[in-house]
């Protein structure tokens, strides 16, 4: 059966990379809320706290993940948890290629597109697939 995975950081104190791996035909931004809240969750314990009252969330505008989905699927997702009554943000972070000659950067739209100073295809990405935890507040 095919997989999907999505590469999830939380960026605080530690950098602590997992993979997670999802059924093909679930619901994509669900699973992925549920993912956050896990992680958010375990964050939370580790530091003892009762309860999370703040989830930032940065998603690539090249991730796949549909930003207003992802914010609905929350609302679910934190129900019965310790991240219930949490207030969440979800930054798009707009994706960025870079020229393969030029020392330079644009927005791109899609990953295919040419460089608008020198025509020439093949950009590197420079950020725009990310889906990441930014911070938490916990009390
Ligand atoms: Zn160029």
């Amino acid at each position: 059966m095919p997989y999907e995975l999505i590469y999830i950081i939380i960026g605080m104190d530690e950098i602590c990379p997992i993979f997670i791996v999802l059924k093909t035909g679930e619901m994509h931004e669900l699973s992925i809320a549920m993912s956050i809240v896990d992680l958010a969750s375990d964050y939370a314990a580790r530091d003892n706290a009762k309860h999370v009252s703040e989830i930032e969330i940065e998603v690539g505008s090249l991730s796949g993940v549909v930003i207003d989905a992802l914010d609905f699927a929350m609302e679910s997702a934190v129900k019965n948890t310790i991240c219930e009554g949490a207030k969440w943000k979800i930054i798009e972070i707009k994706a960025r290629g870079a020229c393969p000659d030029k020392n330079t950067s644009y927005e791109i739209s899609d990953l295919y597109s040419a460089c608008p100073y020198c025509g020439k295809f093949g950009h590197e990405l420079v950020q725009g697939k990310e889906l990441r935890v930014k911070s938490l507040l916990v009390d």
